[in-house]
């Protein structure tokens, strides 16, 4: 069947095509520009940017699958997690599109979809994975023994998102919005070792209440201290050394519990995604720890990794591969839906 997705939990308007586990298109208008002078995403603004881009992104990404909207035998979209307003118009639109077209709708969960959305790129996931999602608004560890009725969270962060203490840091180094790309390219002139930055959440204590649990704030407040002493001194801050410090802080502490939650849940796939998964030191001391432990890495190529429409159809292409019934056409958004719930509950009966 030929499956279109639809996105728009935080800042990107996505939607895709999928036939079966075919990609046919993927679309998507991103808002990250109009959030840049906010240094950080604005859900007022998302909201509107996604009204305007909803209409232009579904004709264009029809138009790169050479098919019409009246081929299409269902309807997938992000029900939750995301912002509550932004969430609701990529709802509204899926189910006017499902009624229109009379196709089922199939809500489904943001973080599901990023794990799904490999099967498009590297075919059928192992059963059982791990994923470990990083980006703007997410940090992760999945234990997936089926991705169309079996997620459960391993840990997740207690605080920052991995991407959002890249942005964070990167704003306090002077280097422009979203911050993580600019963090990777200068972090390659500098030293990693050259300060250490703290890893949160790996002292022994931590490691029994908080095993696969993630701290960033700590280590961002770190890095500002550090920045704000030297710049005491009069000398200059060494902004590279201080982001591949910073980086490798954050990588460290990634890689290292993802791979302790696979070899201790005797899981041997491991597949990578979010929008920081892009970054190169965190895919380098992955694979290095991955090879050593006897794990295999999946990573979707970049254009799947951060948020799209293509994923949101991968999933729901597979819900009905599996037989799954459609969602109701009064599916609610739900800007806090656990990762666990793969399918939004359906509204309450009154
Ligand atoms: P969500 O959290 O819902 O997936 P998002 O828009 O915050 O949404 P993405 O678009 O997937 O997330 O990713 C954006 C984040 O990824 C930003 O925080 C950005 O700084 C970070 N990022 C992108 N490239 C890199 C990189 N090379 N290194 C580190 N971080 C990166
Ligand atoms: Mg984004
Ligand atoms: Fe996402």
């Amino acid at each position: 069947p030929l499956v279109l997705g639809v996105e728009s939990s935080c800042d990107e308007t996505g939607i895709g095509l999928v036939r079966g586990t075919t990609l046919l298109a993927n679309a998507v208008a991103s808002s990250v520009e109009q959030h840049a002078r906010f240094g950080g995403v604005v859900p007022e603004v998302a909201s509107r940017a996604h009204l305007e881009a909803m209409l232009p992104t579904i004709d264009r990404a029809c138009a790169e699958a050479g098919v019409s909207l009246d081929e299409v035998d269902a309807v997938a979209v992000t029900a939750g997690p995301g912002l509550a307003g932004a969430l609701l118009v990529g709802v509204g639109a899926a189910k006017a599109l499902a009624l229109g077209l009379g196709v089922p709708l199939y809500g489904v969960n943001h973080l599901g979809a990023h794990v799904a959305v490999d099967v498009l790129d590297h075919g059928p996931l192992p059963e059982p994975m791990m994923a470990l999602l990083v980006s703007g608004g997410h940090t992760n560890l999945l234990h997936v023994p089926d991705i169309t009725s079996d997620i459960r969270s391993l840990g997740a962060t207690i605080d920052d998102a991995a991407g959002e203490a890249f942005d964070k840091v990167a704003r306090v180094l002077g280097l422009p919005y979203p911050g993580g790309p600019h963090i990777d390219r200068v972090a390659r002139e500098g030293d990693p070792r050259a300060i250490r930055f703290p890893r949160g959440l790996t002292g022994p204590k931590d490691l029994v209440r908080h095993r696969y649990d993630f701290s960033f704030s700590g280590l961002k407040s770190s890095v500002v201290r550090w920045v704000q002493a030297q710049e005491r001194t009069g000398e200059p801050v060494p902004v590279a050394d201080v982001a591949a410090s910073f980086q490798e802080a954050v990588v460290d502490v990634l890689t290292r519990k993802a791979v302790m939650a696979c070899t201790e849940h005797d899981v041997m796939d491991l597949q990578l995604g979010g929008g920081v998964a892009a970054n190169g030191r965190l895919r380098e001391v992955l694979e290095e720890r991955c090879a050593e432990a006897g794990i295999r890495l999946r990573v979707p190529r970049r254009d799947l990794c951060t948020d799209n429409g293509a994923m949101v159809a991968a999933l729901g292409s597979l819900l009905i591969a599996k037989g799954h019934e459609p969602s109701s056409l009064d599916l609610p958004a739900d800007s806090s839906q656990p990762v666990s719930q793969i399918r939004p509950l359906a509204r309450a009966a009154s």
